[in-house]
């Protein structure tokens, strides 16, 4: 496969859970493909970061759809090597690391489940995704803002093995987080984004699913090559 093959798919979607691979994935299709990544779940951290720098209430649907609407978001090739996979912008200022900090991770599906802020985040994906030459990764990419993509791989793991990759990352950042209490996180979030009454995060009839317990990065990433052949 080379970046100027003319039989890849052109729209990949890749939905699953939080922390199961699916950036990693992602970022090295788009690499080996020449094209572009973009992790949707950034635009959702930067409305819930914004909101809580702006002491705007997350419970406040109104308030928090409003920003969404009005807020400049905007999601570019990252500019500086410090392992962003790329670089978040609110309103023109860098927020990559504020859109991982805890605070964010605890709110962002509250904010995400909100019909008005999906509806102004969704379509400026699809508008990004239906250029082509593109590898989307989210919840709903699949099943709502790019449903004629042409693969959709489904990457899932169980929570345990989600934490512990969450808890090597925030330790890597030089942090001291507590296991349990990322685990539990993981667990409410899934909760939450999975039971949400607009676009909640479930495989397309269609979709691909690997298990990222059973197959190491290395493995699910030669599936989803072989299935772009
Ligand atoms: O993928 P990531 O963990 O960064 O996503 C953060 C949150 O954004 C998810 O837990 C989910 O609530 C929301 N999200 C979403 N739809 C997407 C991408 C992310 O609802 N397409």
């Amino acid at each position: 496969m080379t970046p100027s093959s003319t039989t890849s798919p052109s729209i990949i979607a890749i939905d699953g859970p939080a922390a199961s691979g699916k950036s990693t994935l992602g970022r090295r299709l788009a690499d080996e493909l020449g094209y572009l990544f973009f992790d949707t779940g950034v635009m959702y951290r930067a409305v819930t970061w914004l909101a809580l720098q702006r002491g705007v209430d997350v419970n406040d649907e109104a308030a928090v759809t409003s920003l969404a609407e009005t807020a400049q978001i905007d999601v570019a090739a990252p500019s500086q090597e410090d392992g962003r996979a790329c670089d978040v912008l609110a309103d023109g200022q860098d927020i990559t690391w504020e859109t991982r900090r805890r605070e964010v991770d605890a709110n962002v599906s509250v904010v995400s489940a909100y019909a008005g802020v999906r509806k102004a985040l969704s379509e400026q994906q699809r508008r990004i995704g239906k250029r082509g030459r593109v590898v989307m990764v989210g919840r709903d990419i699949g099943t709502v803002v790019l449903p004629e993509a042409d693969l959709k791989v489904y990457l899932d793991a169980t929570a345990d093995e989600r934490a512990r990759r969450r808890y090597d990352e925030v330790r890597a950042r030089g942090e001291n987080p507590d296991y349990q209490e990322i685990l539990d996180k993981v667990i409410q979030r899934d909760h939450i984004d999975s039971t949400r009454a607009v676009a909640p995060l479930r495989p397309a009839e269609d979709a691909v699913i690997l298990d990222s317990d059973r197959l190491d990065a290395d493995e699910v990433f030669q599936r989803v090559k072989d299935l772009c052949r």
